[in-house]
């Protein structure tokens, strides 16, 4: 499932869509209704929060997209070419296509339904309105172990699974460590790392962790310090796998003892 860059990423390249009038349609024909109410409405803002896209029009609704673990957006810059049979909504101006393929979720949403949805989630890493002490208070508060507490988006938004696992060993903190027991400096430094490291990767296009001049052009089973790997890439030490809040955590045991 992409994590919040991609959604992060996403709403800024959707961004060049912003200020123009759109043309709507669901050549699927599972979003009709909702293609129609966008369609000749102006994209006044796209946003990301954690994993979810909003699309705000001028017509005062929002277009709300969840990717899932299928779902895509793709960008043509021939928006004659007629799209594919699958696509659930496309948005296009004279000069482009936006043609999402497979989301879990994408619906027409009023301010009301909006608020609501980002009632449930956590703050956002990577939101400059993002409140610090929400987090760290939300995080200790948490019952459970840490890398459990980072996949909640109740509590924390945007974080998946590499993440996690990358963002823990950064800062020496097992995955099994309870949430509440971690200190204040502990969980400082996590949201630290977490802002940086996610913005990093809106900036790459991708999650890199380890360092090096070459770092964009390693392939993906190369470009983290623990997640997937066999041994940690900063101490050469045997990664051990775990299940944490139902999926798969790699940490090392040297710098994360537990
Ligand atoms: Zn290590």
């Amino acid at each position: 499932m992409p994590e919040g860059h991609t959604i992060h990423r996403l709403a800024r390249d959707m961004s060049e869509l912003q200020g123009q009038k759109l043309r709507a349609s669901s050549p699927q024909g599972r979003f009709i209704d909702g293609a129609a109410a966008v369609d000749a409405t102006v994209l006044e803002r796209a946003e990301a929060y954690g994993k979810h896209l909003l699309l705000r029009l001028s017509s005062g609704d929002y277009v709300h997209v969840h990717l899932g673990m299928q779902g895509k957006w793709f960008r043509s810059t021939d928006p004659t070419a007629p799209p594919l049979p699958q696509v659930r909504l496309r948005m296009a101006t004279d000069s482009v296509a936006w043609d999402l393929v497979a989301p879990s979720k994408c619906e027409l949403l009023d301010p009301p339904r909006v608020a609501a949805l980002l009632s449930r989630l956590g703050p956002d890493p990577l939101r400059p309105d993002a409140n610090l002490r929400e987090a760290l208070q939300a995080w200790s508060r948490a019952a459970g172990a840490i890398g459990a507490v980072l996949l909640d988006q109740a509590v924390v938004a945007g974080i998946g699974n590499v993440f996690r696992s990358e963002a823990l060993h950064a800062v020496g903190i097992a995955p099994r460590r309870r949430a509440g027991a971690l200190t204040e400096r502990e969980l400082l430094a996590l949201w630290r790392v977490l802002q940086q490291m996610m913005s990093q990767a809106v900036e790459d296009g991708r999650i890199v962790t380890v360092d090096g001049p070459d770092r964009l052009n390693l392939p993906e089973t190369e470009a983290r310090k623990v997640y997937k790997q066999e041994r940690c890439r900063d101490c050469g030490a045997p990664v051990v796998t775990d299940q944490v809040g139902g999926r798969t955590a790699y940490h090392c045991p040297v710098e994360q003892p537990s």
